[in-house]
């Protein structure tokens, strides 16, 4: 132990896949942090679980009923924690005063305002949330400069070319002597399948990554590869490059997270076994580093890294995120929109995995993209898209192949 004062640590999105790895590295060091908020959409029984643990001062259920539900379990098991319902007290927790860190793990678009919140509060913003970038990255950038908040990547990819940066470089600026910046990605699950199987591949499938265990919207998205699209995008955001800067090689490994190129040459990497707690620990200890739990490399029983470029057939939602970066405006706020609906819809096995990038080309093309210059504009293409992707499912309109 020692006397520090331990930071507040407010967690959106505290039940998911990233959610229960901060925990993890939360619970290693109990003198370093303490919890102030929870938050979940509506697995109770999770959440009720984590507050009697950590006993946080506030528990939020994004979803009303399920927080008449969490209530009435913690009256009992933990009745110090206050229960609070609703997306609007998903962003007032991201601000609490005494929250000095704001993990944003909240998946997809729900988590943009909790995490814009955040920013708007000044904290230390830990953003495992890409959506939220994807979707307003020039109004959340701004946010981040205005209000002096701190932002730190949580993607493995992000976080690993955080580390790969120049001395005291700070997420939002362009980097000095960097060249291009190069995500790595696994290819999912079917990057050997034979093309003409993949029109009948399963949820199950999709969702069984061979190297991470992620929540079910990023693991069709790592199969698709829009995961890395949306990666692209939010890599030009952070470290404020052009898109002809960021390439992305195939690593089916996931052992080499990221690279930096440097002027002169030089390419810096970050390696790792795949676990999130890495970066988690990177994050929440930066600049100093602590434990994380994670086993060391152990590089003799890897014995090969292998790197590929990826076949744009094979994945065209890559593609279709460069595109709309390219576009810029509301363009990737439109697909990740469009691609929300999709994956949504192929989890619940009304849509072909194939179709999936066929419903976000269809809501490209048929939404018109608008200066991304206000919450407001955003939001309302958010929706249109939404719009036009379900009657592009409903309707059963399928598109030529991108
Ligand atoms: P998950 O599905 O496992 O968890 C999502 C969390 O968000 C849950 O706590 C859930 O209760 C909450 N939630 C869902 N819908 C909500 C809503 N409408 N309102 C409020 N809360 C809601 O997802 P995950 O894998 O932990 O991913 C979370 C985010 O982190 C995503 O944006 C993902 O892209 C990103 N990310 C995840 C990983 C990973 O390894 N899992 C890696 C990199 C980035
Ligand atoms: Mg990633």
């Amino acid at each position: 132990m020692t006397d520090r004062h331990p930071a507040g640590i407010t967690i959106l999105g505290a039940t998911g896949s990233i959610g229960l790895n901060t925990l993890d590295v939360v619970a290693r060091h109990h003198d370093r942090f303490r919890v102030v908020a929870l938050t979940a959409n509506t697995d109770v029984d999770t959440l009720a679980a984590q507050c009697e643990r950590f006993q946080p001062r506030f528990a939020v259920m994004a979803d009303p009923s399920a927080a008449e539900r969490l209530l009435s379990v913690l009256r009992v098991r933990a009745p110090e924690v206050q229960v609070l319902g609703g997306q609007e007290a998903l962003a007032e927790v991201a601000g609490l005063g005494d929250a000095d860190y704001v993990m944003a793990a909240i998946v997809g678009s729900a988590g943009l305002l909790p995490a814009l919140a955040a920013a708007v509060a000044g904290k230390r913003v830990l953003l495992a949330n890409k959506e939220a970038l994807v979707m307003s990255g020039a109004l959340f950038m701004q946010t981040v400069r205005d209000h002096h908040a701190t932002l730190l990547p949580i993607d493995s990819e992000h976080n690993a070319l955080l580390q790969c940066m120049p001395d005291n470089y700070a997420t939002g600026q362009a980097p000095r002597g960097v060249k291009n910046i190069m995500l790595t990605a696994s290819g999912g699950p079917f990057r050997n399948t034979p093309m003409d199987e993949l029109d009948a591949v399963t949820p199950e499938q999709a969702c069984a990554h061979p190297n991470w265990d992620m929540g079910r919207k990023i693991s069709v998205d790592s199969a698709t590869m829009m995961n890395k699209g949306l990666e692209v995008i939010e890599a030009g955001w952070l470290f404020d490059l052009p898109i002809d800067r960021i390439r992305v090689v195939l690593h089916p490994q996931s052992i080499l997270h990221s690279l930096v190129e440097y002027l002169d040459g030089s390419m810096l990497a970050q390696l790792g076994n795949p676990d999130m707690r890495i970066p988690i620990s990177h994050a929440l200890g930066w600049p100093a580093r602590i434990e994380s739990g994670a086993q060391p490399l152990d590089l003799p029983a890897i014995g090969m890294l292998q790197f590929e470029h990826p076949d744009p057939h094979r994945f065209p939602c890559l593609s279709l995120a460069e595109q709309a970066w390219r576009t810029g405006g509301t363009a990737p706020a439109i697909l990740n929109a469009a691609n929300e609906v999709a994956v949504q819809a192929f989890l619940e096995c009304r849509l072909a995995f194939t179709s999936i990038p066929h419903v976000i080309e269809y809501a490209l093309e048929n939404c018109v993209v608008h200066e991304a210059g206000t919450l407001q504009t955003i939001l309302e293409d958010d929706a249109l898209a939404r719009d036009q992707a379900m009657r592009c499912i409903s309707t059963g309109i399928r598109m030529r192949a991108p």
